[in-house]
């Protein structure tokens, strides 16, 4: 009956919840030792002007090279981190490696870093932010902040104060994932942002209608708004076509390149100018 094989599958699974328990422990004790130890580094990948058709910059992703496991996902280590309390420590590193990297790239790309809601409740964010600067050099206007919907919902009053503090050092900011959360369409119009990224999950599959409602709805509102607007994880010729044509000003994808690290930065820009220019038709002609 129901109570043996419930009661059965708790002694079935007790083993493995236990040795998952135990996995997890070792992953945070790990990760805190990661940033001392120099095991988190930053991949990048480019985001394609569609006007100019030229890269115009990169998004800074974060990798952690564990020593046994390999390179592991951000999707895994960025939620624990965020849990355990070691979030702030870790994107004050990303900002400063983020910063110092993008200071020796030509001065016309600019670096994205993605950022946590919880920062926004740390009290030292802007201080964080003002020593990766002033210790780079780079320019402020070359910084660009990506934050999800989600950053809007907490303690709205003090993350727009932040968001302000960051427009005023004349930094760029991104709504990330959008049309993933759930704040109105009206929400986004009271803070300052200068680019919206149409989540992946919507360019995914274009060939549904309501994704390409989606993405059209998306893309009026940002015009309405005067922002820019960037279509996320562009894996097909079809798509980036597709995406052109809707009024995407921005695109980023594996069609153009994944992440990758710091060293190939010249290479990417190199190879994604050579496939412009090698193929006429691309919609270069059009912009
Ligand atoms: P995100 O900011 O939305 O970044 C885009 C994610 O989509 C990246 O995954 C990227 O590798 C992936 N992607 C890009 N193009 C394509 C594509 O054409 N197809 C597919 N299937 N995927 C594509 P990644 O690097 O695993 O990062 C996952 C998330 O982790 C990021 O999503 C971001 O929210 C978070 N993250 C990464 N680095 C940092 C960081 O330094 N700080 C914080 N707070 N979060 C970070
Ligand atoms: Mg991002
Ligand atoms: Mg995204
Ligand atoms: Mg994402």
């Amino acid at each position: 009956d129901e109570a043996k094989r419930t009661g059965q599958s708790a002694l079935i699974f007790t083993p493995v919840l236990r040795e998952r328990q135990r996995e997890r422990r070792e992953m945070e004790f790990d990760l805190r030792q990661a940033v001392r130890n120099g095991e988190l580094v930053l991949h990048y990948q480019p985001l394609v002007d569609a006007g100019r058709c030229a890269v115009s910059g990169f998004e800074a992703l974060m990798r952690w090279e564990h020593p046994t496991r390999g390179f592991l996902s951000p999707s895994v280590f960025i939620p624990l981190a965020e849990e355990i309390g070691i979030i702030e420590e870790m994107g004050a590193w990303t900002l400063q490696t983020a910063c110092r990297e993008a200071a020796s790239w030509s001065s016309d790309l600019s670096v994205s870093v993605n950022m946590s809601p919880i920062q926004f409740g740390s009290a030292t964010l802007l201080q964080d932010l003002d020593r990766a600067l002033a210790e780079s050099g780079l320019d402020p206007k070359r910084l660009q902040i990506e934050v999800t919907e989600s950053v809007l919902m907490h303690e709205g009053d003090r993350t727009i104060g932040m968001l302000r503090a960051m427009r005023e050092r004349g930094l760029t900011l991104s709504m990330d994932d959008f049309g993933t959360g759930y704040s109105s369409l009206g929400y986004i119009s009271r803070f300052p942002f200068d680019k919206i990224k149409i989540d992946q999950s919507f360019v995914r599959d274009l060939r549904r209608p309501e994704n390409i409602a989606i993405v059209r709805s998306i893309i009026s509102l940002s015009r309405a708004l005067n922002m820019n607007v960037l279509a996320e994880g562009i894996e097909t010729r079809e798509q980036m076509d597709i995406l052109i044509n809707e009024g995407c000003t921005d695109m980023q994808g594996y069609f153009f390149a994944k992440p990758r690290p710091a060293t190939d930065i010249a290479g990417v820009v190199a190879e994604i100018d050579a496939r412009w220019s090698a193929d006429l038709s691309m919609p270069s002609a059009r912009a």
